[in-house]
């Protein structure tokens, strides 16, 4: 028995099962003509680990060329600004300035301004790029008494601090944690992130913490503030549909996803959120981008 033609309605339905119908290359260009800013993720974007992706320094020429806001926004809150500017530079990225950086660290003083006033008693269970970041923003950091206890990555965590943290989350103090990521990726394979210390005083206080990384919400509001930017004229360039996509679209920024880092063919076509763009890399979504002039 020969199989039944393919019709309109089966036609959709296997769009829908695979992924979303790619846009024309005209209707492309007319959504991406409303672009005016762009925050872009780092790390399956613009490089993988040490590796600069193919495109890397004409995707800047194109944001520079086309006078585009831009923030590159990552999870990482134990690396600074001027970290991720140094790092463009030795692959050829110049012009890069620290106020185009977000991250989570930066993200969450940002959030904690809008909440509570200079001066506000935090303790700390992070790093020495955390601590001096808080510190900039105004708030005073201390062992006893505090109000706020931010939980970032902290590679000398110790029962002590642990304790403390949960004594005091138990005793009133607010909860607030940098970047939800429970591993990430060293040398030897994948190692304990904040997101596990989030658990473990999680557990221990019975309070869950407000996160502010991708995908939640702070961060890309942190990054919507910093552009001045309107969510429906800002594109989010994204290699994790969990995390950037999921997040953005969340606060009605369009999505872009590239090929590049951990999602392939078949997690997409798995995933019921669909980003509004797909790109195989940098090299198609600038090409994109120069055909929407
Ligand atoms: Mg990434």
């Amino acid at each position: 028995m020969t199989p039944p033609e393919p019709t309109a309605k089966t036609c959709r339905a296997h769009a829908r099962m695979t992924g979303p119908v790619k846009p024309t290359a005209e209707r492309q260009a007319q959504l991406l003509k409303q672009i005016r800013a762009i925050i872009s993720d780092m790390d399956g974007v613009l490089w993988r680990g040490l590796q600069p992706l193919p495109g890397l320094r004409e995707f800047f020429a194109c944001m520079f060329d086309k006078n585009m806001g831009f923030v590159l926004a990552t999870n990482n809150s134990s690396k600074t600004r001027m970290d991720y500017v140094d790092k463009l530079a030795t692959l050829g990225v110049n012009g890069v300035q620290p106020a185009h950086i977000v991250t989570s660290a930066t993200a969450t003083a940002s959030f904690l301004r809008t909440k509570h006033p200079p001066g506000t008693r935090i303790f700390v269970l992070g790093g020495a790029g955390l601590k001096q970041i808080l510190t900039k923003a105004g708030f005073m950091l201390v062992e006893d008494d505090a109000e706020l206890v931010v939980c970032g990555i902290d590679t000398d965590l110790t029962y002590q601090k642990a304790r403390k943290a949960t004594l005091l989350i138990r005793g009133g103090a607010g909860f607030i944690g940098t970047n939800p990521d429970s591993s990430f990726p060293a040398p030897e394979g994948l190692v304990p992130g904040a997101g596990s210390i989030l658990a473990l005083i999680e557990a221990a206080s019975g309070q869950p913490p407000i996160i502010i990384g991708k995908p939640e919400r702070g961060m890309f509001e942190a990054a919507l503030g910093q552009l001045d930017a309107d969510p429906k004229e800002t594109l989010m360039i994204g290699d994790r549909i969990g995390t950037d996509i999921q997040g953005a679209r969340a606060l009605g920024i369009k999505t872009a996803l590239v090929m590049t880092g951990v999602e392939d063919e078949t997690s997409l076509a798995a995933s019921p959120t669909k980003p509004d763009f797909v790109f195989e890399g940098l090299p198609d979504l600038i090409q994109a981008l120069k055909n929407a002039d």
